[in-house]
């Protein structure tokens, strides 16, 4: 019998914070501005330049930790963390080691069918990140091989929150999905702007594998280079399938830093993996320890908004929306805030999602203007869904009217009251209605009742035309085949 195995996966988060200056100087934090003009003696490491913590970093580095739910210690330091690498101008990056701000906690996220699950942090700390290499010259961008390599310290400095989980995920997907929990929550809090495509959201993941119901960890590796949600899946999928195959041939994982290959889809050596005492961590002499004052924590806590997996439940269990439509309006807050105040207004939950994730997505997408900046108001959508459920409208009429006010805003009630569309519901007007289309159209009528069955949705057409779409399609519909009859 073959044997079974679990994985074992932690993921190691880092977030660029949105700070209008950088961690520890008053340069701009800015992505995409011209290379090496964000730059001052602080963060090009300047002899005699001393370094001055940014405290909106630090408070939405706690703001992290209390969304988590995890502790705030009173007491906080920086660290020196030391090595050599090109793009880091101190050679050494100052960091946190044993006092983080940030420790424990947990991340809450759900999968694809709403199950809600638990992942414990270690904690979250603040450093500060980086300049940018890029290697030129060579064609596969790597080190071996280039001819130069050009350094932008626009980004060495900028604050850097590191969110480290305890190894408590066991599958690819369970580590995609505690991602996007994690990237939610700091988008709502508005701390960073979470974007892998622009690095402002990287993320390793540790990897091992242990024959099922072992209670010790197998030797990890650690992966580096994803780039997207969907490589963190691959590579994760891909370095589990890895280290079973050595282990069945009864080999060994060794312990090291690998880096994922997104074209051919397997994971590389890059290095040996560093034991934290590589980095002589000590407290950085340049800065006192920090001192978290218990009011500003309370007052923080209080401050926090509705957090994305609290929606999830309200709309899932109060709301009774499905666990698709309820990650589709949380992964974009703004379509998620409008649709509060469609529900809000029309007391009609299900139908104010379909609206807004049907029609108004549509319209979104084909005017490339998000739903909370068109013209159309949540009140009158709102209003539009009671017109549709009392059936003063229907849906034909319904879509013209939300694109109209999509354009132009303005009450879909007055519009209808202002140009007559009210449905039809007057069964004696529909009747008559019935009854011409029938007369008009002896043949097919004919047709219809030698067992063309199908025909009878040209014959509602043609009433309905008839009506300038104002009629009630049901009630045609049925009016129809009992005059057929
Ligand atoms: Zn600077």
């Amino acid at each position: 019998m073959k044997a079974t195995y679990e994985a074992v996966v932690g993921i190691e988060c880092h977030v660029e914070l949105k700070t209008r200056t950088k961690m520890f100087c008053g340069c701009a934090n800015a992505f995409g501005s011209e290379p090496n003009t964000n730059v001052c003696p602080v963060c090009l490491a300047l002899p005699g330049a001393l370094p001055v913590p940014n405290g909106v970093a630090i408070e939405q580095t706690v703001r992290a930790g209390l969304a988590f739910g995890a502790r705030i210690p009173a007491y906080s330091k920086f660290d020196r963390k030391n090595y050599f690498y090109p793009d880091m101008p101190k050679n050494y990056q100052i960091s946190q080691y044993d006092m983080p701000l940030v420790q424990g906690g947990e991340v809450r996220y759900w999968l694809e069918d709403g199950t809600m699950k638990r992942c414990p942090l270690v904690r979250i700390h603040l450093e500060e990140d980086t300049g940018k290499s890029t290697h030129a010259g060579s064609g596969d961008g790597r080190i071996a091989g280039s001819l130069y390599s050009l350094v932008d310290f626009n980004r060495a400095g900028v604050p850097l929150m590191e969110c480290v989980s305890e190894p408590a995920l066991h599958s690819a997907a369970d580590a995609v999905a505690y991602l996007a929990s994690l990237r939610r929550t700091l988008m709502e809090l508005g701390v960073s702007d979470v974007k892998m495509e622009e690095g402002s959201l990287r993320c390793d993941a540790n990897v091992s594998v242990r024959l099922a119901g072992e209670a010790a960890l197998g030797t990890k590796t650690e992966i580096k280079n994803m780039n997207s949600f969907r490589s963190v899946q691959r590579a994760i999928e891909s370095e589990v399938d890895r280290q079973i195959s050595l282990l069945e041939r009864g080999e060994r994982v060794v312990q090291e830093t690998r880096g994922w290959d997104e074209a051919n889809g397997v994971t590389h050596p890059m290095r040996s993996k560093e034991q934290a005492h590589d980095y002589r961590y000590f407290p950085d002499p340049d800065l006192v320890p920090l001192e978290i004052a218990g009011d500003d924590v309370e007052r923080l806590r209080v401050g926090l908004p509705e957090l994305p997996w609290e929606r999830f439940e309200r709309y899932t269990r109060a709301f009774g929306l499905g666990s698709k439509q309820a990650t589709q309006l949380i992964d974009t807050p703004s379509l998620a805030r409008y649709f509060d105040r469609v529900v809000n207004a029309s007391s009609n939950p299900q139908q104010s999602a379909n609206f807004v994730l049907g029609e108004l997505s549509r319209l979104a997408n084909d005017s490339g203007v998000a739903v909370a900046d068109s013209k159309a108001e949540p009140e009158g959508v709102a209003e539009l869904i009671v017109l549709v459920e009392a059936r003063t409208v229907n849906s034909k009429i319904a879509k013209e009217l939300l694109e109209r006010m999509w354009r132009n805003g303005g009450s879909p009630k007055a519009i209808v009251e202002d140009e007559g569309l009210a449905q039809t519901n007057d069964a004696d007007e529909i009747e008559n209605l019935v009854e011409g289309v029938i007369a008009a159209h002896a043949s097919v009528v004919a047709d219809y009742r030698a067992g063309k069955s199908n025909v009878i949705g040209f014959l509602i057409g043609q009433a309905m035309k008839a009506s300038r779409s104002k009629a009630d399609p049901q009630l045609v519909s049925e009016l129809m085949k009992k005059r057929l009859r």
